[in-house]
């Protein structure tokens, strides 16, 4: 495999960088509020979709360029490398379903909105008797007329108090096995009958909400695809959310070693011949999980797949385990002054670090995943 940019990857990469350079960007991350991030993320996502670089290796047919995952790769590479905000997961998971799934009707109505920054989604799937057995879950829509009832709770919705309309699984049949009872559904989060609240992380971030269905009334027009599909799409976006290759994740992760050894240089430990080989270990990692994607890229990209499949399993397990053990060296270089130093807040991230091993599925799922369906072993 090549692991060098062919004439026309390098093109794009040069012209996105010359586009990053020079686009004025506001980081969200740096918000002090949900009210100041909301639109600093329309105004990325729409500045990105302005330029040409969503849905890049989407179908040309289905709004997207028909180029090779490695643009995706590329373009967060380069965004990271630029230290400008993440680029918008959602666009490659919940608009690319409804582009799949999608009636016309719903594909002019959500793509647009999407891509210009518009619709900001979040994700209802988990519930509190439904994370890991997600089949589990009890949240119902009942049909009544042309529209779906639907009663329940929802737990751990990440930016439920940022986002505009929710990607809902919710059960539509309790007949057979359970997984083929779960449908799913477009929904405006402020749809009467809807409550969201936040929910405060261990670093004291509303990042996730708990989300309560009170007879909330969904036209049927807002079911992606057919009564019982839910299984299927809510798979597809998995394989997409646990892929670090090409998503933000490469550029979080390197984000943070910059940050480590600004962190040992600031601290007077760049010298320590410990702090030196954890440094130099995270470092080879970190590449070592980016060509265990640039391989499965490259796999896919031979056998004209554009979807990654469930060996997006061994990234999420590597990205887990790299993540916080960075954080944890980060806590080790700066030692007290974490506490004491108002300018060094290495908890905040710290703390956020230990909820890798759990969204997205939790790392013993991610086990079991690449055990029984990747390498096929028997179960005891
Ligand atoms: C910060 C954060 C953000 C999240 N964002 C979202 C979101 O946007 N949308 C959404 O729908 N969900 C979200 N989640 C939920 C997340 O997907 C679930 O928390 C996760 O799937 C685990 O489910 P659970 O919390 O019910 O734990 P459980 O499933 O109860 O698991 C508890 C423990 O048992 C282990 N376990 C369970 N089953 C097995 C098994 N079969 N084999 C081996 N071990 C097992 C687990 O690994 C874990 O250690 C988020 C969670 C967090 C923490």
């Amino acid at each position: 495999m090549d692991y060098l940019d062919s004439p026309d990857e390098a093109e794009f990469r040069t012209k996105l960088r010359k586009w990053l350079a020079e686009t004025d960007v506001t980081d969200w991350r740096k918000a002090s509020s949900i009210e100041e991030a909301r639109p600093l993320i329309r105004q990325w996502t729409s500045a990105l979709n302005d330029a040409g670089y969503l849905a890049l290796t989407w179908p040309v047919g289905e709004g997207g360029q028909g180029l090779s995952p490695v643009y995706n790769m590329i373009l967060n590479q380069e965004i990271g490398a630029a230290d400008c905000p993440e680029y918008p997961g959602t666009i490659n998971i919940f608009a690319r379903m409804i582009s799949i799934h999608g009636t016309d009707e719903q594909r002019k109505k959500f793509l647009p909105a999407t891509f210009n920054g518009e619709i900001i989604w979040c994700q209802g799937f988990s519930e509190p008797d439904a994370g890991s057995d997600l089949a589990n879950m009890s949240t119902s829509a009942v049909k009544r007329g042309d529209t779906w009832v639907v009663n329940g709770q929802k737990l751990w919705t990440t930016y439920a108090v940022y986002s505009d309309w929710c990607f809902l699984l919710a059960r539509t049949s309790s007949d057979g096995p359970k997984h083929r009872g779960i449908s799913a559904f477009l929904v405006p989060l402020d749809s009467p009958g809807i409550e969201v609240r936040a929910v405060h992380l261990a670093n004291d971030d509303p990042e996730t909400g708990e989300v309560f269905w009170d007879n909330v009334e969904i036209p049927d027009k807002y079911m992606l695809g057919k009564p019982g599909d839910g299984w299927k799409i809510a798979m597809s976006t998995f394989t997409y959310e646990r892929n670090p290759a090409e998503t933000h994740v490469m550029s979080e992760l390197r984000a943070w070693l910059r940050g480590a050894e600004r962190l040992a240089a600031e601290c007077g430990v760049i010298d320590d011949p410990a702090i030196r080989r954890r440094l130099a270990d995270m470092y080879t990692r970190i590449e070592g999980l980016q060509y265990v994607g640039l391989e499965q890229v490259s796999t896919r990209v031979k056998a004209g797949i554009a979807q990654p499949g469930e060996e997006s399993s061994v990234g999420k397990l590597l990205w887990t385990y790299a993540g916080q053990e960075l954080q944890h060296l980060i806590l080790d270089i700066v030692g007290p002054r974490t506490v004491v130093d108002d300018r060094i807040d290495a908890m905040h991230d710290y703390t956020w670090s230990r909820v890798l091993s759990v969204l997205g599925g939790t790392a013993q799922i991610q086990k079991n995943i690449l055990a029984w369906r990747v390498l096929g072993l028997l179960r005891a």
